[in-house]
């Protein structure tokens, strides 16, 4: 009789838990996964994929109006928030199913429930009364959205709720500027919703490069978004039709709906962690070593839960790298430089690499090359838009640090930018590279000038 009921038990179904579930029962391991809420995770069900089919909704408007300089006549355009809610959770329930497939065709046995550890070999299955046992345990339990604590803070809704909406509010405010926030921002004010966003920082999107968080609020604040910094909230109260949030700097905004876009924590409160002998960190995340075990040589953890990059691909890439080195032998340890990034807002904005002020930190002397330009869309779509391209340059080795854009298709971009990049690539590689024309991505590879920060005037003074 086999010592444990199962190889290898997942708690959480998402990015992370399905990959490497899969993975391990296609070499042959007996599988066990739970999922208390729906296969598929954060990202399938509300995360990456139902928000960016919101982001594509969110664009038409403006692109039927830039259709008009290119002759097309767009009367009688409407826009029906029920008809693209009830299709990207059409959309949602078919990944569901494809998520759910993929488990049960590599032979995983999943269990729909609440599980938690008893100790480091076993699980307990909320909907059971003997615990499972297994050789090794993947913690994959993800993220949940933080709420602030402020007074009234029951009213707010997170960008979980932002998916069961049964109708547009006419106006929104969002506390947090962080990508999520931002992008929230964005496809309320392209559905037309009037949208606030307040926060207590000095601008949006701190940790990524500065042009870049300064092109992105003057692009939302242009699309009309009230963007208000150094902005704290004091409490949310509810008023006849709306909610009115006070502010600790005094006076206040009223809207149909609050948002908090305020962070995320790791899910492991309550999961039997550290009864099992698991060391958390400062959020509560699990620490885990470059191969993602614990402090328990049986549990392992990959995702959001061990708050390292909290994206989906890293996610994916944590759990491959377990099975390499769990069930193939093969100790993979995880690489994480270069990783690309987007925020979808409109424009959208893709980096990769270090910011400037990040290889300013690092690096004895750094060279920027940055252009900012009016793409060619624009010309006859008469559309106020800009687009900023910016590498970071290691002025001694003169390879690539990093490489920032705002505008059409970044994110499209920088994933083929980071290859480069995560291949060494230096500039003058780049120049040597023939541009492709007439395009927006050909400016990466023509950008001749180095920037130079503007000189003081001697003898001048802020007032003059
Ligand atoms: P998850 O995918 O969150 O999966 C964890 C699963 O565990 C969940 O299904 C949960 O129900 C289950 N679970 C938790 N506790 C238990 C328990 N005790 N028992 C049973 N089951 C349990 N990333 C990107 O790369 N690109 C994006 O554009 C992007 N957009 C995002 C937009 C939003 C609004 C949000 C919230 C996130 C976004 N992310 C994006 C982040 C991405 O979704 C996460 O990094 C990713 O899903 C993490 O995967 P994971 O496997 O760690 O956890």
């Amino acid at each position: 009789m086999a010592e444990y009921d199962y190889d290898l038990f997942v708690i959480g179904a998402g990015s992370g838990g399905v990959r490497g579930a899969r993975l391990a029962a296609e070499l042959g391991a007996k599988v066990g996964i739970a999922e208390e809420y729906r296969i598929g995770g954060t990202c399938v069900i509300r995360g990456c994929v139902p928000k960016k089919l919101l982001v594509y909704g969110s664009r038409y408007g403006g692109e039927i109006e830039d259709a008009r300089g290119y002759g097309w006549t767009c009367e009688g355009v409407r826009f029906a928030w029920p008809t693209l809610i009830h299709n990207v959770r059409r959309e949602i329930d078919r990944l569901n199913g494809v998520y759910t497939r993929t488990l049960e065709n590599a032979g995983v046995d999943k269990f729909l429930t609440h599980a938690t550890l008893e100790d480091p070999h076993s699980v307990r299955l909320a909907d059971r009364d003997t615990p499972i046992s297994a050789k090794y345990i993947l913690v994959a339990t993800g993220s949940h959205p933080v709420m602030p604590k402020v007074p009234g803070a029951q009213h707010l809704i997170s960008s979980n709720e932002c998916f069961h909406l049964e109708a547009l509010p006419e106006s929104i405010v969002i506390i947090g500027a962080g990508y999520i926030g931002m992008e929230f921002a964005s496809i309320f004010a392209g559905l037309g919703v009037a949208v606030t966003v307040l926060y207590r920082g000095n601008q949006v999107l701190r940790d990524f490069d500065m042009d870049l968080r300064d092109g992105v609020a003057e692009a939302l604040r242009d699309r009309g978004v009230d963007l208000r910094m150094a902005t704290n909230v004091a409490s949310i109260e509810k008023e006849e039709g709306c909610y009115r949030v006070k502010l600790k700097e005094g006076g206040s905004v009223a809207a149909a709906l609050v948002m908090a876009a305020t962070g995320r924590a790791p899910n492991t409160a309550g999961l039997g962690l550290q009864q099992a002998g698991v060391e958390l960190g400062w959020n509560g995340h699990v620490v885990v070593d470059e191969y993602s075990k614990s402090s328990v040589d049986s549990i392992y953890a990959v995702g959001d839960v061990t708050d390292r990059k909290n994206l989906t691909p890293v996610a994916i890439r944590e759990a491959n790298a377990f099975v390499e080195t769990v069930f193939q032998g093969k100790p993979a340890a995880m690489d994480y430089t270069f990783i690309p990034t987007a925020v979808f807002t409109e424009p959208e904005l893709g980096t990769v690499g270090y910011s400037e002020e990040q290889a300013r930190e690092r690096c004895a002397r750094i060279d920027i090359y940055k252009s900012s330009f009016k793409p060619m869309r624009a010309t006859l779509s008469g559309r106020n838009e800009k687009v900023l391209m910016k590498l970071v340059i290691d002025a001694e080795t003169d390879k690539v640090l990093g490489c920032h854009m705002l505008g059409p298709d970044a994110a499209e971009i920088v994933q083929m930018a980071a290859v480069a990049l995560k291949l060494g690539v230096t500039k003058a590689q780049l120049d040597s590279t023939m541009a492709l024309h007439p395009s927006i991505a050909e400016e990466l590879v023509t950008m001749r000038h180095r920037w130079e920060p503007p000189v003081p005037i001697k003898g001048s003074d802020a007032a003059a």
